[in-house]
C-alpha cells in the first residue's frame, strides 16, 4: 500500500530560493513539452512522454543550461505529469457523460501550484531532517510517521510554506481486531455523517465561518492596483486564509475517519456521486465545506490498514426513501423534509438517521451475497479461513467417529 506523508519544511533563504528555482524549472519543462507536442502533432507524429525526455536532455545543455542547476527531476517528472495529463485527455476523449480529463493546458506562473519531484534516488530521511541534491539538509517539523520502501517526494508550496511529501510502500499486516461491529454511514449536509448507532458528527464550518473574511478578502484584492506590492499582500492573505480552511478540514476529517476505523469492522456507505452532487449550486459549498469526497476517500483507505472493510452501497438504491420497517417508498420526500414518515405504516424516524440504518442493512446483504453472514468470522478473512479448517477437521472427526476410528487416527490418515 502506498502512503503519502506530507511534512512542513524550515527551509533557509537560500533553501527556498533553490525550491523557487525547481518549481519554475519544472514549469518550463511541461510547457516547452506541451509546445512540442502541439508541433510534432500538428506534424503528424505520436510524441510520448519518452521521446520529449530525450529530445529535452539532448538540447539541454546548450539552450537550457541553467536547467542543471536544480535537480533533474524537476524537468523530467514535469515531462511524465504532461504525458500522463495527455494520456487521460485522450482516454476521455470519447466518453460519454461524466467528467472528462481537458487538453492539457500551458501553467501560468502564480496560477498554477508550485512544486517539483525528487525520486528517492535524490534524497534521504534523517530523523526530522530531508537530504536534497545541491542543498543538503532541511528541517522538517516533524519525522517520517511511515515505514517502508521510500518511493519518491514532492516539493510544493502553500502560500508561503513549503512541504514535502514523501511516498512510501507501507508493507501490508494482516491487523487482528477486538470489534467487528458493523455500521452504517449517511454522508450528508445537515449532518456530516450520521450512524446507524444513532450518533451524528458535525462538521467544524470552517468556510461558513471564514466566509465573510474570505469575501471581505477578495473584495480588497480585487480593488488592489494590478502588479502592485499591496496586491501580492493582499494575495497572500487570501492563499493564507485559504490554506488554514481546508488545514481545519483535513484534520478534522482525519480524526472522524481514524475514531471509526478504529471503532467498526464494517462499515457501510453510499456510493455517492460526489461530483453531481456538485452540480447543485446550493449543495455545493455545504458539501465542499464538509468535503464528503474526503472523508470517503479516508475512510476507503483507512479500513483495510486496521483489518477492516468498506462496503459501498449503490448510489440508486433508496436508503433515504424506503420504509425501513415495511418497505414502501416514499417518493413524496425532498431534501428539506428532515424527517422520514412513512405514509404507509407512520414509521416515523430522523431521516437521516433512517438512511444510515437502511444502508447498514443493504450493506450487510452485499457482505451476505458475496462473502457470507457479516460477523461469523471472528478476525476477518484470516480467521474465517482458519475456521473454516477447524470446521472441516471437525467434520473429518466426526465421520471418522461413525467408522470407529478417534479423530488423531484419521488426521494422521489425512497426511498420508
Ligand atoms: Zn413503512
Amino acid at each position: 500500500m502506498i502512503m503519502g506523508h506530507k511534512i512542513e519544511l524550515v527551509p533557509t533563504h537560500e533553501q527556498e530560493t533553490y525550491f523557487r528555482k525547481a518549481c519554475g524549472t519544472a514549469r518550463f519543462a511541461y510547457n516547452w513539452g506541451l509546445a512540442r507536442w502541439n508541433e510534432l502533432h500538428a506534424a503528424g507524429e505520436t510524441p510520448n512522454a519518452l521521446s520529449l525526455k530525450k529530445e529535452l536532455n539532448a538540447i539541454k545543455s546548450e539552450q537550457f543550461p541553467w536547467m542543471y542547476e536544480v535537480t533533474k527531476c524537476a524537468p523530467e517528472a514535469a515531462l511524465a505529469d504532461l504525458g500522463r495529463a495527455f494520456d487521460n485527455y485522450f482516454r476521455d476523449l470519447h466518453k460519454q457523460g461524466g467528467r472528462r480529463a481537458r487538453r492539457p493546458q500551458f501553467k501560468k506562473k502564480g496560477r498554477c501550484r508550485d512544486r517539483f519531484y525528487v525520486s528517492n534516488d535524490q534524497f534521504m530521511v534523517e530523523g526530522q531532517k530531508i537530504r536534497l541534491p545541491h542543498i543538503g539538509f532541511i528541517p522538517m517539523r516533524e519525522g517520517l510517521r511511515f515505514q517502508g520502501r521510500i518511493l519518491g517526494a514532492t516539493v510544493s508550496r502553500e502560500a508561503d510554506r513549503w512541504f514535502v511529501a514523501v511516498q512510501v510502500d507501507v508493507e501490508e499486516t494482516p491487523v487482528k481486531r477486538k470489534s467487528q461491529a458493523p455500521v452504517g454511514i449517511d454522508l450528508g449536509v445537515a449532518h456530516a455523517a450520521t450512524l446507524s448507532s444513532g450518533k451524528h458528527y458535525d462538521a467544524p464550518k470552517s468556510l461558513a465561518k471564514h466566509l465573510k473574511k474570505l469575501r471581505r478578502l477578495s473584495r480588497s484584492l480585487s480593488r488592489k492596483e494590478k502588479d502592485s506590492r499591496n496586491r501580492e499582500k493582499a494575495k497572500m492573505q487570501l492563499s493564507r486564509l485559504h490554506r488554514r480552511i481546508a488545514n481545519i478540514r483535513r484534520d478534522w476529517a482525519h480524526r472522524l475517519t481514524t475514531n471509526l476505523t478504529r471503532k467498526y469492522g464494517l462499515i457501510a456507505l453510499e456510493d455517492l456521486a460526489v461530483g453531481n452532487l456538485m452540480h447543485n449550486r446550493h449543495l455545493a459549498r455545504a458539501i465542499a465545506d464538509v468535503g464528503l469526497g474526503e472523508l470517503r476517500h479516508q475512510l476507503e483507505y483507512k479500513a483495510p490498514m486496521r483489518g477492516g472493510q468498506v462496503v459501498f452501497v449503490d448510489r440508486f438504491f433508496p436508503s433515504s426513501k424506503e420504509c425501513r420497517q415495511c418497505g414502501s417508498k416514499n417518493n413524496v420526500l425532498t431534501l428539506a423534509d428532515r424527517t422520514f414518515v412513512c405514509p404507509a405504516c407512520g414509521h416515523t424516524e430522523d431521516r437521516d438517521l433512517h438512511a444510515s440504518r437502511n444502508i447498514l442493512r443493504e450493506g450487510l446483504r452485499i457482505i451476505q451475497t458475496t462473502q457470507g453472514p457479516w460477523g461469523s468470522h471472528a478476525c476477518g478473512q484470516v480467521a474465517s479461513t482458519r475456521r473454516r479448517r477447524f470446521a472441516s477437521r471437525l467434520a473429518e472427526a466426526g465421520r471418522a467417529q461413525a467408522r470407529g476410528k478417534t479423530p488423531e487416527e484419521s488426521s494422521g490418515r489425512e497426511h498420508v
